[in-house]
């Protein structure tokens, strides 16, 4: 055992909003116990003050498993531990007041993510936790073994600037999206020395680039609704519908954020994915074929879709097709009746890649959850560590899911690691 550094009862791994949370709650829990909280960047809470667009979506007015990808049972089970009202309150005990809009996402009243940030970290220092920030985690050393020859706790904590020994740690090291925030999947090496998994991982919650060639420049700045669906290998494997912009690289907004970890997944795993548009999310190809020959035969298409699109994208969509907007609809032929249908209802996005972890929400994979126990968030291979948070192989979608589950899984680890800290306790006594 190094003699020279500092011993402490929990160190958390990384003060993102998962860490905050895990330990307020710890500290809540058990008042009298260190707590240090170590973090790689030089400046904690990057990721909270650029979240929703510096707003800060810290949750969602309804929040069920199926608004997350990864083991429905244990999700449950996280999430029913810190509900949206008990969030809400938590948040409000702070000082932060949340407003519900339109979309059910719920934000700051101030609209700024600097007030939840500065009420994480005002709590921190009220309850004596310490956070020692520019101290990336190079190893954690389980310094003991349990009677079965799991590996367990206490822990050294080697760090670039002094080493820690602590009876618990939690792990709540994110996962890889805006690595300039200090999460860089460092955290992921860590717990497979330790004899953990990680599942492969991917950007999630991340715009698509189109090939060049498409028509996608012409309408940056349009957006509007849409259904996409996502084909792997011939078969669809989701759909989902909502507000799509198109950019100058390709498609963002929410539903193409939401859809992308299908289409990141399946390309990364050497699958065919493609991806297709609904234009009008309400009608499919014989539906809208039939609407298109029950207009007035002397109407233009232009002013057919008007009522649907700016006039810049119906000559931009009627073009791709090889036809004038300003063509008569009684005058189209079959084929090009057809063709114009297929473009309203199935129209196929050349996606090529995606923007990539600097411009991704999170990550998809991680720490697969059967490998902790929900009700501490305690490891099941090295007696003694938790975890919180992204890290772990759970993605949510995008409307302060995210910020949810490290609220929930922060809550659990936190109050759970204590808990088990007083059972050693009473177990040496
Ligand atoms: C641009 C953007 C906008 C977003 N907006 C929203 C939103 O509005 N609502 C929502 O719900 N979600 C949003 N998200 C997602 C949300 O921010 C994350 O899911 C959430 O912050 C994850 O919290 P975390 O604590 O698990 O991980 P992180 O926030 O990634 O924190 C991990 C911390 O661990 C530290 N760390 C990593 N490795 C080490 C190491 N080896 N040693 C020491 N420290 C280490 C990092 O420096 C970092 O501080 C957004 C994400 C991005 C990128």
């Amino acid at each position: 055992m190094n003699m020279l550094a500092k011993q402490v009862d929990l160190v958390i791994v990384g003060a993102g909003a998962a860490g905050l949370a895990t330990a307020i709650f710890a500290s809540q829990a058990a008042p009298d116990k260190k707590i240090v909280i170590l973090d790689a960047a030089k400046k904690v809470g990057t990721k909270i003050l650029v979240s929703g667009g510096g707003r800060c979506n810290v949750t969602h007015t309804r929040v069920i498993p199926r608004d997350y990808h990864g083991s429905q049972k244990i999700i449950r089970n996280i999430l029913a531990g810190f509900n949206v009202k008990q969030t809400i309150d938590w948040f409000a005990e702070m000082g932060v007041k949340l407003k519900e809009e339109d979309t059910g996402k719920l934000f700051p009243v101030t609209d700024s993510a600097q007030t939840v940030l500065d009420a994480l970290l005002n709590r921190c220092k009220a309850l004596g936790i310490e956070i020692q920030p520019d101290s990336r985690v190079r190893q954690i050393m389980p310094m003991s073994k349990a009677d079965d020859q799991q590996a367990s706790g206490p822990f050294e904590i080697q760090t670039d600037t002094g080493n820690v020994i602590a009876q618990r740690v939690v792990v709540c090291t994110g996962g890889r999206s805006l690595p300039k925030s200090g999460s860089d999947g460092s955290g992921w090496a860590l717990v497979k020395r330790l004899g953990h998994t990680v599942t492969d991982t991917y950007p999630a919650l991340v715009p698509l680039v189109l090939d060049s060639s498409f028509f996608h420049a012409k309408l940056s700045g349009i957006s509007h609704e849409v259904t996409l669906h996502t084909h792997v290998d011939g078969k669809r494997v989701d759909s989902r519908t909502g507000s799509m912009l198109w950019t100058h690289f390709g498609i963002s907004g929410p539903v193409a954020m939401d859809a992308s970890r299908f289409w990141v997944m399946a390309h990364g795993q050497g699958q065919k994915a493609a991806l297709f548009c609904q234009l009008l999310p309400e009608m499919h190809f014989d539906s809208c074929e039939k609407w298109l020959m029950d207009q007035e035969p002397k109407m233009t298409v232009s002013r057919i879709l008007a009522k649907y699109f700016p006039t810049r994208m119906v000559e931009i969509l009627c073009d791709h097709v090889g036809m004038g907007a300003d063509r008569v609809i009684g005058q189209l032929n079959r084929d090009m009746r057809r063709k114009l249908s297929h473009a309203l209802t199935a129209l196929a996005l050349p996606v090529v890649n995606d923007r990539g972890w600097n411009a991704a929400e999170v990550t998809a994979g991680g720490v697969p959850l059967a490998e902790i126990n929900f009700r501490t968030m305690g490891s099941r291979i090295v007696d003694g560590l938790h975890f919180a948070g992204e890290v772990l192989d759970v993605d949510g979608r995008i409307g302060g899911f995210n910020f949810q589950w490290a609220w929930a899984s922060g809550k659990q680890a936190g109050e759970g690691a204590m808990r088990a800290l007083m059972d050693d306790d009473a177990g040496t006594c």
